[in-house]
C-alpha cells in the first residue's frame, strides 16, 4: 500500500486590497496560459521544453510574471493538452469524426480568469500558527493573507504538506488547495469489527446502534431539485450559471456531511479497538439499482465518497478495514442467521420470523456486516499466519 493522498482545501480571507492583488494575479496567469495555449495549438508545439523556448520570455514580460509563475503557466498548458490528448486517444472526447471530438480539436484550450494556478514554495509560504500565507502576486508579495481552517486541517498541513498548492477563485470565494501525502500507519489487530450499513434514509448505521441520518442532506437535495426544475425551464445564461453554483454548493454540503460521518465512525472504532467492516461498493451499486433506477448515480456516488472518506481516515488512524459481501445483509437475522424476505416487513423494521429477534432494520444489517468483517479478517489473516 502506498501513501494516502489527501487534499486540504482552505478558504482565504483576503482584505479588499489583497483580494484585488489576487484577482489581478490569477487573471494575469490565466490570460498568459490562454495565450500560450493558442501558440501551442497553432504551432502544434505541446512539449514543455519547446514551449518554454517559444513563450517563456514573452509571458514574463507581457504579463508581468515572476520566473516560477511563468514556468507554472507553461506546465499548466502542457498538462492540459496532455490530458486532452489522452482523452482523445482513449475515446473520452467522442468517436473519430464526431462533432464533439471535432470541437475539442478545432480550438485551443481557454483558461478562465479564476482557473486554478499552482504556487510552489518559493511563491507561497504557509504560516500555520498565524493562519496566514505569504504569496507572490503581480502587485508584489502579499504577506499575511488570512485563511480559515479547522484544527484537523492545520494538523494535516503541518505534518504532511509538501510542494505546490493551487490558488483558485470560485463562486466569489478564494481557495488554496494543498495536497498532502499521508503515510500509512501500521494497522492494529482489531478487537472485533464495527459494521457500517450505508443507506438512503440513514446515510450510515453502525452495528453499535448509531444511525447517521441523511436528513439535512436530503432536505438540501430536495430544495435544490425544486430550484433546478424552475431554472432548467429558463435556459438563460444566468440561470445556467446559478445552476452550476447550486450544484457545487450541494456537492460541498454532501462532502461535509460525509466527512463528519466518516470521522465519527472512525473515532468510534478507534475508541473500542475495533476494525471497520464496509459493504463491497459494487454490491451497493447493484442493490440500489434494483430499488430506484433514477437515483443510482447520485446515491452510488455518495456511497463511494463516504466509503472513501472512511477508508482514508481509518488508514490514517491505523484502523483495519475489510470489505464484505453485501448479499442478504438486510434480510438475514443477525441473531440466528435465518434469511427471509418477510424478516423485514418495512424499511425500518426487522423482525425474525424464526427466532423473534427484533431490531431497527439498518442496525440489524450493520450487525451482519460486522460479523462478516470478523470472518473476512480471520480468513485473510489465516494465510498470513500459515506463511
Ligand atoms: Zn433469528
Amino acid at each position: 500500500m502506498g501513501d494516502v493522498k489527501l487534499v486540504v482545501q482552505v478558504r482565504l480571507l483576503p482584505t479588499p486590497e489583497q483580494a484585488a492583488a489576487l484577482e489581478a494575479t490569477l487573471g494575469a496567469v490565466n490570460e498568459a496560459a490562454t495565450w500560450v495555449s493558442a501558440l501551442a495549438h497553432h504551432q502544434r508545439v505541446f512539449r514543455n521544453y519547446d514551449l518554454r523556448r517559444h513563450a517563456y520570455g514573452q509571458i514574463k514580460d507581457n504579463y508581468g510574471l515572476a520566473a516560477q509563475a511563468a514556468q507554472h503557466v507553461i506546465k499548466k498548458v502542457t498538462d492540459a493538452y496532455a490530458t486532452l490528448h489522452a482523452n482523445l486517444r482513449n475515446g473520452q472526447a467522442g468517436r473519430p469524426g464526431s462533432a464533439r471530438r471535432e470541437r475539442a480539436l478545432a480550438k485551443p484550450i481557454v483558461f478562465r480568469p479564476g482557473a486554478a494556478q499552482p504556487f510552489d514554495d518559493r511563491c507561497l509560504s504557509w504560516r500555520l500558527e498565524a493562519r496566514t500565507v505569504s504569496i507572490w502576486t503581480t502587485c508584489g508579495r502579499m504577506k499575511s493573507v488570512a485563511f480559515a481552517a479547522s484544527a484537523d486541517q492545520l494538523m494535516t498541513l503541518a505534518a504532511y504538506h509538501k510542494g505546490e498548492s493551487d490558488l483558485l477563485y470560485r463562486d466569489g470565494r478564494w481557495f488554496l488547495i494543498a495536497t498532502c501525502d499521508i503515510p500509512d500507519r501500521p494497522v492494529a489487530t482489531p478487537d472485533g469489527f464495527l459494521g457500517v450499513d450505508l443507506g438512503i434514509a440513514n446515510l450510515a448505521t453502525t452495528s453499535g446502534g448509531v444511525r447517521h441520518s441523511g436528513k439535512g442532506l436530503n432536505a438540501v437535495r430536495h430544495r435544490h431539485r425544486e430550484l433546478r426544475r424552475r431554472l432548467q425551464a429558463k435556459q438563460t445564461k444566468s440561470a445556467k450559471r446559478l445552476l452550476r453554483k447550486r450544484r457545487r454548493k450541494e456537492a460541498r454540503f454532501a462532502a461535509n456531511t460525509n466527512h463528519t460521518i466518516a470521522k465519527r465512525i472512525v473515532t468510534a472504532a478507534t475508541r473500542t479497538g475495533q476494525g471497520i467492516a464496509l459493504e463491497d461498493l459494487q454490491g451497493i451499486r447493484d442493490r440500489v439499482r434494483l430499488r430506484k433506477p433514477q437515483r443510482v448515480t447520485l446515491h452510488s456516488w455518495n456511497f463511494r465518497q463516504l466509503g472513501r472518506f472512511v477508508v482514508y481516515k481509518a488508514r490514517r488512524a491505523g484502523v483495519a478495514v475489510v470489505y464484505v459481501d453485501p448479499a442478504y445483509t438486510s434480510q438475514g437475522c443477525s441473531a440466528c442467521g435465518h434469511i427471509d424476505r418477510r424478516n423485514r416487513p418495512d424499511q425500518e423494521t426487522f423482525r425474525c420470523t424464526s427466532c423473534g429477534f427484533a431490531e431497527h432494520a439498518d442496525v440489524n444489517a450493520a450487525r451482519n456486516i460486522a460479523s462478516r468483517g470478523v470472518a473476512g479478517w480471520a480468513v485473510s489473516h489465516a494465510a498470513d499466519d500459515a506463511a
